[in-house]
């Protein structure tokens, strides 16, 4: 089964607290790990940008759930398809807070200083990714 990569953004309904960004965390790391799910969620008060990579039918399965939460509504698919190497291997859910650090990398592959993943084009938001993916590595070491 092929490696595959989905990314998405999608749109909070409401104002959800910290609780509520920690549970979808746990769950999601429990869940993905299970399937060997790899990937990285960003969250801003506004909009998730959200990475899985793993087999096909995995990475499906679980978007196709996600799609479903009424905690966030309008998903729509900034890239989709196989890859040869994963970009957060070392994470089930690698999480990105909003920092300042986080703004400034943004920045680099935006066309506006606010964060609105649907106005990115699919090749910044993979360049993003990959930023991100190694700034996660140097962070932890
Ligand atoms: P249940 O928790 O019983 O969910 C049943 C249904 O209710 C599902 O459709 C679920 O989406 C929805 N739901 C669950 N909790 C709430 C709530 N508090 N408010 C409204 N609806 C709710 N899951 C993963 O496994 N991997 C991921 O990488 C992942 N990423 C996510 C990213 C985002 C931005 C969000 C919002 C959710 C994410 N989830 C992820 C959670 C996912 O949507 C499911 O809640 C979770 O996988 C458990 O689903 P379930 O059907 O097993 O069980």
């Amino acid at each position: 089964m092929p490696l595959t990569r989905i990314v998405y953004c999608s749109e909070l309904v409401k104002n959800i607290g910290s609780n509520e960004i920690s549970d979808i965390l746990d769950v999601s790391r429990e869940n993905n790990a299970k399937q060997a799910v790899s990937g990285v969620l960003l969250f801003n008060s506004d909009y998730f940008l959200q990475c899985l990579e793993g087999s096909r039918a995995a990475v499906n399965r679980i978007y196709c759930r996600i799609c479903c939460d009424q905690r966030h509504h309008n998903a729509q698919l900034l890239a989709y398809g196989e890859v040869s190497q994963r970009l957060f291997g070392a994470w089930s859910m690698a999480y990105v807070p909003w920092t300042e650090a986080t703004r400034t990398t943004i920045a680099q592959y935006s066309s506006s200083t606010e964060f609105n993943p649907y106005q990115m084009s699919s090749e910044s938001v993979i360049k993003l990714l990959e930023e991100l993916g190694q700034l996660l590595l140097t962070s932890e070491h």
